[in-house]
């Protein structure tokens, strides 16, 4: 198989290039054309001899991916995309618009194992993981194709991050790179289901990105009804695990709260949450769940959600309700994917 050429950092490009007997300065050309005018073949890399495109195209391998399907939110002018990967598996990336700058939530599977009840990723398990480029190349194909540069990141698409750490790790390398995107740690969010060793690992590489954490529940009881990882580790684990990311890193904690109508809004579930978070330095995001058609789950109404919100709020939990972008286009995690496949 061909080595994947997009996904190397500046310095492994170096080292290949140099093997080949070529000068360094023609990786950081190509890493330019590459990661910051986001071409899509070697033929577009003008300025390298024909002779070491050539060289290139039989040495590596080009990740670019094709957009099979856009759909746009005539509400909020958020986008999805369904992209097709070189192997024909499907992957879904989406784009909003905010006042701050454009963000784009990412994929970082092809499908997910991880089992939670209520999302429509996993209906179908585990495919493969995405590689470095892969995860690249949603933002820089929608740059390419909206036109507007992409400010923040948040990988919180189809699969989960932490099981697919090492690429995971390339990636935010290579998108905060000063020679590449550049796009600043801090605009970027990482969001888990709770994988404990690898949530350790990543407090100390000792990034400045957010980590979120995919709460939903207050005792281990009612997690293991919605989702199977919390089987493998408790909520204290979680917990003093949110901690000591904070510690290393100094960056305050998101905890995602997905509200699903009678199973986990109740007021003492409130009142739990607030123990919970209390001690942390946090911010809750509560999401209304998105229901899909293969479970029977229902959203809490949205005056139960605003009460939700008050009574943490009066606790001086920090908390906001995540606005429901694109409402009326495929809206949870993996329902486009899933209407291709199926
Ligand atoms: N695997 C990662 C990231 C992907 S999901 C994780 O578990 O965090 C991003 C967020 O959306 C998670 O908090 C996930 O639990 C939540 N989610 C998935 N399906 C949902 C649905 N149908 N309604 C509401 N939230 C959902």
């Amino acid at each position: 198989m061909k080595k994947d050429i997009k996904s190397f950092t500046l310095t492994q490009l170096t080292d290949e290039l140099t093997a080949m007997g070529e000068k360094a300065f023609r990786a950081k050309q190509m890493y330019e054309w590459m990661h910051v005018k986001l071409v899509r073949s070697f033929d577009e890399m003008t300025n390298l001899s024909k002779e070491i495109r050539e060289r290139c195209k039989e040495n590596y391998s080009f990740t670019t991916l094709h957009a099979i399907e856009v759909q746009e939110s005539k509400l909020d002018g958020t986008k999805k995309f369904l992209f097709e990967l070189s192997d024909g598996n499907l992957v879904e990336s989406v784009w909003m618009k905010y006042k701050h700058g454009n963000s784009v939530c990412i994929s970082s599977q092809v499908g997910c194992r991880m089992g939670c009840k209520f999302c429509a990723s996993t209906l179908d398990g585990l495919e493969r993981n995405l590689l470095p480029s892969e995860m690249l190349e949603q933002i820089y194909a929608i740059t390419r194709l909206t036109g507007e540069r992409v400010s923040n990141v948040v990988v919180m698409g189809i699969g989960e991050p932490m099981d697919n750490y090492d690429n995971l790790l390339t990636f935010l390398r290579l998108i905060t790179d000063e020679n590449g995107l550049n796009i600043s740690q801090r605009n970027i969010t990482v969001s888990t289901c709770g994988l404990v060793p690898k949530m350790r690992q990543l407090a100390e590489e000792k990034l400045q990105i957010t980590l979120a954490l995919s709460l939903h529940a207050t005792t281990d009881e009612k997690r293991k009804k919605l989702m199977p990882i919390a089987n493998r580790y408790s909520i204290k684990e979680l917990m003093e695990i949110c901690n000591y990311y904070f510690e290393q890193t100094g960056r305050r904690i998101t905890f995602e709260y997905s509200l699903v109508g009678g199973v986990n809004d109740t007021m003492e579930d409130a009142r739990e949450l607030i123990a919970l978070a209390k001690p942390l330095c946090c911010h809750v995001n509560l999401i209304p769940v998105n229901p899909i058609k293969e479970r029977d789950y229902v959203q809490s109404d949205t005056g139960h959600v605003q009460a939700f919100k008050n009574i943490l709020e009066k606790n001086k939990i920090n908390c906001t309700i995540r606005r429901e972008m694109g409402r009326d286009i495929d809206g949870a995690c993996g329902q486009l994917r899933r209407r291709h496949i199926t």
